[in-house]
């Protein structure tokens, strides 16, 4: 793993336990991590369960067994893998999944587990008026203090992304964002799309924990991290 996705992980969690939306949701309990023993909210690790015998990624902390807990990075996944998580099951199952190579096992099979629900949440947010997708909503909202996140494309425009970066920062919430204007369109059945908004509740809160595990594993740089790697002489440039 390059150290430079190493700090792009970090600067996604402080991102997310600062402001408003670290106080978002109301279920927080802490579980370790099975790798580094630190503690962290459990909607913020990998949870790992075993079902009938085989062990499962439980994306949505489903399975009625115990949890195994990892943080959402290839450098715990890695340390654990073969190791502590093998031998904390090995009792009850065939750790089939064990044996994959881990890299593949994250980028085949994590990450699009986690992309498709990702996908998934955009739309039901939008259905449910969640996600605000026309950008006069999303104003509104901020004017009424009503938004949890702005959500940005990927791709925004640089002066987009100054106008709703320095939005956030002016009424403490955070911006997100891993998918382009062209995605978000054909996802959302629209146009192409620059610039979204969360609302409070429970999906905003599955969206926010998608957005940071996908960006410690994948590397993906929002239209934030973008801004936030840019020199400050570069704001003022268009
Ligand atoms: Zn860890």
């Amino acid at each position: 793993m390059s150290a430079s996705m190493d700090n792009r992980s970090a600067s996604a969690s402080q991102l997310a336990h600062s402001g408003v939306g670290a106080d978002v949701c109301a279920d927080r309990a802490l579980r370790r991590c099975l790798a580094c023993r630190s503690r962290a909210d459990k909607r913020d690790l990998l949870r790992f369960a075993v079902l009938d015998g085989v062990l499962l990624f439980d994306l949505r902390s489903r399975v009625q067994s115990r949890g195994y807990y990892v943080c959402a990075n290839r450098s715990c996944l890695s340390k654990v893998w073969k190791g502590k998580l093998a031998h904390a099951v090995s009792a009850e199952v065939d750790c089939g999944i064990l044996l994959q190579d881990i890299d593949h096992y994250i980028d085949v099979e994590l990450c699009e587990a986690l992309w498709r629900r990702y996908r998934e949440i955009f739309l039901s947010g939008a259905k449910s008026s969640a996600l605000l997708t026309r950008v006069e909503q999303v104003e509104g909202a901020a004017i009424r203090n009503e938004l949890k996140a702005y959500v940005l494309a990927t791709d925004a425009g640089r002066a987009t992304r100054q106008k709703y970066v320095q939005n956030a920062r002016r009424k403490g919430v955070n911006c997100y964002g891993l998918l382009s204007k062209d995605v978000i369109g054909r996802l959302l059945g629209c146009g192409p799309r620059s610039v979204l908004g969360w609302r409070d509740g429970a999906l905003f809160c599955q969206f926010e924990s998608l957005e940071l595990k996908l960006t410690r594993l994948t590397g993906v740089a929002s239209a934030v991290s973008q801004m936030d790697s840019m020199k400050p002489g570069d704001e003022t440039r268009e």
